[in-house]
């Protein structure tokens, strides 16, 4: 395979986020993986934004998916926060349901404002939870992830 770049030159590997066909000159590698310009260029500005983490092993996500998952519903939030604690994906997640759920506590108490505008944000904030977990990603919800973050475990 040639390079999606130089049509002349031969490949040495596959950009993981986009499949395309990259050269030595072209290639970026990233945490042991080649990427492409674009897509390194991309996963850079994730990284800032904080909705991924390099430092969690594809393993780590492998494995803390279902707790990850788990962190969202409720008070199981708990869960991986007292069982996954050495799993950095579970913890993260763990954190930022543990973050939504005591919202909904608190949202609980205000009436009108907090029934009818903050638990069904927070609801939905727990579903796309839910997705981006099972997705393996680390999707750091604003000010929700923030206050997450500070959490000390
Ligand atoms: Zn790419
Ligand atoms: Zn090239």
């Amino acid at each position: 395979m040639k390079c999606y770049c130089h049509q002349e030159v031969d490949s040495i590997g596959e950009c993981v986020g986009c499949g395309k066909f990259v050269c030595e000159e072209c290639k970026v590698e990233m945490d042991g993986r080649i990427y492409c310009k674009k897509c390194s260029d991309d996963l850079t500005v994730a990284i800032r934004k904080g909705q991924v983490n390099l430092n969690i092993s594809e393993e780590e996500i492998k494995e803390g998916k279902i707790w990850a998952v788990v962190a969202y519903l409720g008070i199981l939030c708990l869960l991986p926060l007292l069982m996954k604690k050495d799993n950095q994906f579970a913890l993260f997640h763990g954190k930022q349901g543990l973050v939504l759920f005591l919202t909904i506590v608190i949202a609980g108490w205000i009436p009108i404002l907090g029934w009818f505008i903050i638990v069904p944000i927070v609801f939905i904030l727990n579903i796309i939870g839910v997705i981006q977990s099972l997705r393996g990603k680390c999707f750091k919800i604003p000010i929700i992830g923030e206050i997450a973050e500070k959490i000390k475990m």
